[in-house]
């Protein structure tokens, strides 16, 4: 018989002398005392004689504990979450059953078994209780074994009001009544981890079931608010069919829940077949939403259903692999949305995505994509833009260089294998390499365990050498770094040729025909690689103005994108990075003129409040304007994309170009979508709403914030509620700063507030202040998790007094996320790029304008 003390144990990973194999849950809250009962009997199965179960609790107060039907000793270590059950004979060898008495609280944090508000058409606050468990809430809401390792099948009932909807995992197999309450037993589930239980009650309304190919679909919601179902009802049964196509593998449970929660730390959650989300990414009207909202509900459904297969059939093994789960459903969430809708062109707007990891990726403080983790806590900082938009960039580059049903066939082959079970990232990797032949795991090891990326400089050696040479690209150029190379694949172009070259040393040549003499080259052709590229002058000059239109789209991006991150390095100076965008005068292309625009903020940042900005806005006005005249006004039957691209620019010529005639037809606009919200354009009325904020008074904030809280739709709500933090006033934003603390507002957006709020053109510096002097009630009353968004808008705080006052709040005030760092190395970056750059920037715009 193993004799085990609680000491000798590994603070992180529970013992795996014993295993669950089934939980029968009962659980019986009460949503007017925010508080629940609950019983569960665990069978579990022990390899050798025990003298003590270890499993994990928190937050719960336990009553009884019986092993085998006797009464059994026990303790709670709330410091390491555990529940430790000595009963007073040994567990033998063999299946024993447990049971555990508890109760607990439904808590304000939104983790583990939560409460969740909203007001009825009375006015009358309504509670949900809800559940998120990723990545360890489970134990909040019942004890269990909450490591995704110790799989097992769980059989859920739940006791409730009579008048209550509840669903959970399965499908609703029994009910009854019993006292007067409704007991209502769930199908067991196949066997999984802890952190993809769900258990949702409240006073519910719960759409028609859509049978697709047999699996029936549900969306489930507050009441009222059915009218804004259809879409993601029409996307869901969509991604359902592709995945189970894609995969080649059934889906693995019966049913499949939609579930809009009103308060929701993250935007949703892929508990097996009981999908949550914030409201805003599944109820949604389509005809008065933008692209954008569309497209964001789309996405989060398609991620969230890729998951059921990847993460939830097949289950990394520890918290380390959180981030192949992530990036590969982000890898899915994009694929199925490109085909749900073409014309959405989700593949070239993903760059925009990219860039944001290459934000982080250029810094000398970014990570690692995997990284060994003890504490599951460890993992916190994985839920970030490296794992998601690093990542799922990084498997689109492995499914371009392999050919996308190479990769699709390896996928299923991975699933396949270890359905059910759990994995290691390199078992991916693995069976991708069993099935094409190519080797996987050579190529992509580097790419998961060196931080950062390169920056390819391309250059002609003479005419028939094409040379390509790569160095990790940084922000700090000067920084002392060791020299690290990569396996990248790189698509080249020439002329119509395109070839494909593996440059797994510093740098290769590649022959160039003699004919070949002044094509145009291409590096990164298709634009899927995840790398920079630097063309010498003699292939820059190959890219004039007919060379452009012939590049894809989303090569084009990558141009400009390229071009401001050498801005931010420093090596190209921001009046030529000017003159470079004044180039693409004939785009046409959202995604392209996108980049322009944050290019174009960026470098307004530069200048601040100070001389050059009338300059600066009327370049801008003089690059953007007339590719707005040019659009027109909106039409019946154009493509999604042309409007979006109106929008961006009624935006930019509005509130960078401060054009006054723009901003007068954004009042018209802003009232017309007011008085009717079908009368306007949808992507006008959003771009509006914004340019009305940013150029309006005292009486527009009361009408925006009025907006904001009688809002008839999420994407109205939030579209007014992130317009309070654009306002050019200093006692306005302040007052969106205290709105954002006041309870008006849920502690799932405030954060995000606030970010906007720092993140304002001018007066970022005075939300800071108010962040700072309010930190403490932040951060008892917002979601764990959270701060560190909010927090990200100090890197816009580009001048060296705000870098210390920064600095010195955070030596006072750590928060142990490595973010906090990577946020402060941008800010100092930029505040580095204000101080040699502004002046002469300002200087040059003064001078005049070569257009
Ligand atoms: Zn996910």
């Amino acid at each position: 018989m193993a004799v085990t003390t609680t000491e000798s144990l590994d603070p992180y990973r529970l013992p795996t002398t014993a295993r669950p194999r089934r939980y029968d849950v009962r659980l019986r809250p009460s949503l007017e005392s925010a508080s629940f009962t609950g019983r569960v009997e665990i069978d579990v199965v022990v390899d050798t004689d025990v003298d003590m179960l270890v499993l994990n609790a928190a937050e719960l107060v336990v009553t009884n504990c019986t092993v085998d039907g006797a009464d059994a000793a026990f303790e709670l270590d709330e410091a390491n979450e555990r529940l430790v059950v000595r009963p007073d004979a040994a567990i033998r060898a063999g299946t024993s059953q447990l049971a555990i008495e508890f109760d607990g609280v439904l808590n304000d944090k939104l983790r583990g078994f939560y409460r969740s508000t909203y007001r009825d058409d009375d006015g009358n606050e309504q509670v949900i209780a809800t559940t998120q468990m990723e990545a360890t809430d489970c134990r909040r809401a019942f004890p269990c074994w909450d490591e995704p390792e110790f799989k097992a099948v769980f059989a859920i009932t739940l006791d409730v009001d009579a008048d209550l909807t509840a669903v959970s995992n399965g499908t609703e197999v029994e009910r009854s009544t019993i006292e007067g309450r409704t007991v209502i037993r769930f199908a067991d589930t196949m066997v999984m981890s802890s952190y993809l239980v769900a258990l949702v009650v409240g006073d519910l309304a719960v759409t028609d079931t859509v049978d697709v190919d047999g699996i029936p679909l549900r969306l489930v919601h507050v009441p009222g608010k059915g009218h804004l179902t259809d879409f993601a009802l029409d996307v869901g049964a969509f991604s359902l069919r592709w995945f189970q196509d894609y995969y080649g593998i059934a889906y693995p449970s019966d049913k499949v829940d939609l579930v809009a929660l009103p308060d929701f730390a993250a935007g949703a959650m892929e508990n097996l077949g009981c999908i949550t989300f914030r409201e805003n990414l599944l109820l949604i009207d389509p005809s008065t939403s933008t692209q954008s909202e569309q497209q964001n509900v789309a996405d989060v459904i398609a991620h969230e259903l890729a998951h059921m297969w990847f993460g939830d059939l097949v289950t990394m093994r520890w918290w380390n692999g959180i981030w192949l789960n992530e990036a590969f459903a982000t890898f899915m969430e994009i694929a199925a949305c490109d085909a749900y809708r073409p014309d959405w062109e989700r593949w070239t707007s993903f760059g925009v995505e990219r860039s944001g990891a290459f934000e982080v990726d250029s810094l000398l403080t970014t990570r690692t994509v995997e990284f060994e983790v003890h504490s599951p806590s460890d993992a916190d900082a994985m839920f970030d833009v490296l794992t998601y938009q690093k990542g799922g960039s990084l498997l689109r580059m492995l499914e371009q260089y392999l050919g996308p049903e190479r990769f699709r066939e390896g996928v299923g082959h991975y699933l396949r294998l270890h359905a059910h079970a759990n994995t290691e990232t390199a078992d991916l990797w693995d069976a991708i390499e069993a099935t094409s032949g190519e080797p996987v795991r050579r190529i992509m090891d580097p790419w998961i365990w060196q931080p950062g990326y390169p920056l390819i400089r391309a250059s002609l050696d003479g005419t028939s050498t094409l040379r390509l040479q790569q160095h990790r690209f940084l922000f700090d150029g000067d920084a002392e770094t060791d020299e690290l190379t990569w396996p990248v694949p790189v698509h080249v172009r020439v002329g119509d040729t395109t070839t494909t070259v593996l440059l797994d040393s510093s740098e290769t040549a590649i022959a160039l025909a003699d004919d070949d003499a002044g094509l145009t080259v291409v590096v990164n052709a298709g634009g899927s690689g995840y790398f920079r590229v630097g063309y010498d002058d003699a292939l820059r000059a190959r890219l004039g103005p007919d060379a452009l239109s012939q590049l894809t789209t989303l090569e084009r991006y990558n141009l400009v994108d390229d071009a401001w991150a050498a801005t931010v390095a420093g090596e190209l100076a921001p009046i030529d990075l000017l003159a470079f965008l004044e180039g693409f005068r004939d785009e046409r292309d959202h995604a392209v003129w996108q980049a322009i625009v944050i290019a174009l903020r960026g470098l307004g940042r530069l200048l601040g409040d100070g001389p050059g900005r009338d300059a600066f806005r009327r370049r801008v006005r003089g690059l953007a304007a007339p590719t707005l005249a040019d659009l027109g006004e909106p039409e019946q039957g154009e493509s999604g994309l042309t409007a979006k691209l109106r929008g961006l620019l009624v935006g930019a010529v509005g509130v960078l170009g401060g054009d006054a005639g723009v901003q007068a037809r954004s009042r018209e606009w802003y009232d017309a979508a007011s008085a009717d919200p079908n009368a306007v354009d949808p992507e006008l009325a959003a771009a509006a709403t914004t340019v009305v904020a940013a150029t309006g008074d005292a009486a527009t904030y009361e009408r925006l914030r009025d907006r904001f809280l009688d809002a008839t739709t999420p994407q109205e709500q939030l579209r007014h509620l992130y317009a309070l933090a654009e306002f050019d006033d200093a006692d306005l934003l302040l007052a969106t700063c205290e709105f954002a603390l006041s309870g008006a507002v849920k502690t799932q957006n405030a954060p995000f507030v606030l970010r906007a709020a720092i993140a304002n053109r001018h007066h970022g510096a005075l939300a800071w202040a108010f962040v700072r002097d309010s930190w403490a009630e932040a951060d008892a009353a917002f979601p764990p998790g959270t701060m560190i968004r909010m927090v990200d808008a100090v890197k816009f705080l580009n001048t060296y007094e705000l870098v210390d006052d920064v600095a010195a709040f955070f030596a006072e005030h750590p928060m142990g996320d490595q973010r906090l760092g990577q946020i402060l190395e941008r800010q100092r970056i930029n505040a580095r790029l204000r101080t040699r750059t502004g002046e002469s920037f300002a200087t040059q715009l003064a001078a005049g304008s070569p257009s």
